[in-house]
C-alpha cells in the first residue's frame, strides 16, 4: 500500500474538463443588471478578455491547456495525493481516507490553478493591469503571483477586516509586486459611498468585488479577475480532479465519497466535477459533498434565486444559492468561505440533487484540523479543515453502519498564514455563529425582481 501517490510532470492534464457538456440541464442565463435580459459577450468585454469570455460559455467537453500554462503548473503540479493512514488510525476508522494536497503551490492553495491561466489570457489579449478583490488574501496572493509571472500590474481590494487581521497575506501580495488597499477604500465610488455611511466598515467580499469591478470597468487597460464562482474558474480547477482520478487508479481504488469545502465552489468543482462526470454517465455513483461554515450557510440555508454578485449591484445577475448580496458575515476564521453566493454551476447541480451540502460550526472544524495536523503533520487552512471535518464525520458514520468506505477530500491549502486563528482556538477564544433565519428572510426581501 502506498502512502503517497505521485504522478510525473508528463501526467499534468493537457486539457481542462468542462462539465457543461455533460450536465442534464443547460445553465441558467446570466442577466444584465440594467435590462434584465441575458448578457452578451460584448457586455463582458470591459471586464474580461475574449478568451476568458469564450471559456465562460464554452460547451465542448475538453479545453486545451496552453503549453505556457502547463509549464508554470509544473512548478508544483501534479500535486500529491496521500492515503491518510495515520489519520485513519487516530480516529479508529475502518474506512480508507485519501486527500489531494493543493497547498504545494507557491501561494499555498489551489487558487494559482486559475490565476495563472487568467493572467496568461489577459497578457495575450494586451491588457496591462488586473483589478481584483480578496477576502482572506489567498486569491490576492495567487493573482499577485500570476501577475508578476506575466509582467502585469495587480491592484487588490482586500476586505478591511482581513487587511487588519492578516497582515502577512498583504505582505506576500506586496512582495510579489501587487498594490493592496483595504476595502472599502477611497479609490472607488462604491468604496467612498460605503465609507460615508460607515467609516469603520469591516468590509465584505461583496463590497470588495464592487470596487474591483468598478476599477476594471472604468479603465481601458484593466481587466477584472475573480478567484471562484465563475464557470471558467471552475474549469481551470478541474486539473485537481483529473489528476486525482489517475491517482485513484494507481491506488486501485475509487471514492464512494468526494468532499471539499465550499466558498464560491471552485475547489469543490475542481476535485468533484471529473468524478461527477462518472456519476452522470452512470458508470459510478460517488457522493459529492460541499462543506460550508454554519455562519455562512449559502447552500444549506440560502435560496436558489437570481442575485447580484456584489453589494453595489454592479455585476450581472446570476441564478445561484444566495444569502443576499448585502450579506455581511460574522468574522469567522475561514475567510475564504464567507461569500454570500455560490457558483451558478455548483448551485444548479446541488438544486438538481447531484451534489450534497453540509454545514459545520468553526469550533468542531478546528478540533478536526488539529486531529489532522497531529496525525498527518500538515497544518490545514481553516477553509480546508471543513472538508477534513466532514471526512471524519463520514468515516465515523460508515463505522457505525458497519461499512468500509473510500473517502477522498481536497486539502485546498495550508494554514501557515492562519496561525492567529489556531492561537485563538487553542486559547478557547473561538465562538460559533449560526446565521440567523430572520436575517435570511430579511435579505430575501431585497433580492432583485427578475421573474426568474
Ligand atoms: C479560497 C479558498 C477556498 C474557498 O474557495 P472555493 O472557490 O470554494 O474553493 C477554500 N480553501 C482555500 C485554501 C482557499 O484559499
Amino acid at each position: 500500500m502506498e502512502t503517497k501517490i505521485i504522478l510525473k510532470d508528463s501526467d499534468i492534464p493537457k486539457t481542462w474538463y468542462n462539465i457543461i457538456s455533460d450536465i442534464p440541464n443547460p445553465p441558467q442565463p446570466v442577466l444584465h443588471p440594467g435590462t434584465g435580459k441575458p448578457i452578451t459577450p460584448a457586455d463582458l468585454l470591459p471586464l474580461f478578455p475574449m478568451p476568458i469570455i469564450e471559456q465562460e460559455v464554452a460547451t465542448q467537453r475538453f479545453i486545451p491547456i496552453p503549453e505556457e500554462v502547463r509549464k508554470i503548473y509544473a512548478l508544483w503540479r501534479p500535486t500529491p495525493m496521500f492515503r491518510a493512514e495515520r489519520l485513519e488510525a487516530a480516529i479508529g476508522t475502518r474506512s480508507r481516507i485519501y486527500y489531494k494536497y493543493e497547498g504545494t503551490s507557491p501561494a499555498g492553495s489551489h487558487k494559482p490553478n486559475t490565476s495563472i491561466p487568467q493572467a496568461y489570457y489577459n497578457k495575450m489579449s494586451g491588457r496591462k493591469r488586473i483589478a481584483t478583490e480578496t477576502g482572506a488574501g489567498q486569491w490576492g496572493s495567487a493573482l499577485a503571483l500570476a501577475a508578476s509571472f506575466f509582467g502585469l500590474e495587480a491592484k487588490v481590494y482586500m476586505v478591511n477586516i482581513s487587511y487588519q487581521q492578516k497582515p502577512y497575506r498583504r505582505m506576500l501580495m506586496e512582495s510579489y509586486g501587487a498594490t493592496v488597499v483595504a476595502s472599502p477604500s477611497k479609490d472607488t465610488n462604491s468604496g467612498r459611498q460605503i465609507l460615508a455611511g460607515d467609516p469603520d466598515s469591516p468590509g465584505s467580499l461583496g463590497i470588495a468585488i464592487s470596487e474591483a469591478v468598478e476599477d476594471a470597468a472604468t479603465r481601458e487597460d484593466t481587466s477584472y479577475a475573480l478567484g471562484s464562482v465563475l464557470n471558467h474558474v471552475l474549469l481551470h480547477q478541474t486539473v485537481i480532479g483529473l489528476e486525482s482520478q489517475e491517482q485513484m487508479r494507481i491506488a486501485n481504488d475509487y471514492p464512494d465519497v468526494v468532499i471539499a469545502c465550499c466558498g464560491g465552489g471552485s475547489n469543490l468543482a475542481g476535485l468533484g466535477f471529473p468524478f461527477l462526470r462518472d456519476k452522470i454517465a452512470g458508470s459510478r455513483d460517488p457522493r459529492i459533498i460541499a462543506v460550508e461554515p454554519s455562519s455562512c450557510p449559502t447552500l444549506t440555508k440560502g435560496v436558489y434565486a437570481y442575485d447580484f454578485g456584489d453589494t453595489a449591484k454592479l455585476t450581472p445577475l446570476v441564478k445561484m444559492y444566495t444569502l443576499g448580496h448585502d450579506f455581511v458575515p460574522a468574522g469567522i476564521h475561514a475567510g475564504g468561505l464567507r461569500y454570500h453566493g455560490d457558483s451558478p454551476l455548483v448551485s444548479q447541480l446541488y438544486h438538481e440533487g447531484l451534489i450534497e451540502a453540509q454545514a459545520y460550526p468553526q469550533t468542531v472544524v478546528f478540533k478536526s484540523a488539529l486531529t489532522f495536523a497531529r496525525s498527518e503533520g500538515l497544518l490545514p487552512a481553516p477553509e480546508s479543515a471543513h472538508a477534513i471535518h466532514s471526512a471524519i464525520v463520514e468515516a465515523k458514520k460508515a463505522d457505525e453502519e458497519g461499512k468500509e468506505k473510500t473517502i477522498l477530500f481536497n486539502l485546498s491549502g495550508h494554514g501557515f498564514f492562519d496561525l492567529a486563528a489556531y492561537d485563538d482556538y487553542l486559547a478557547g477564544r473561538l465562538v460559533d455563529h449560526e446565521h440567523p433565519e430572520s436575517r435570511i428572510r430579511e435579505a430575501l426581501g431585497r433580492l432583485p425582481k427578475t421573474g426568474g
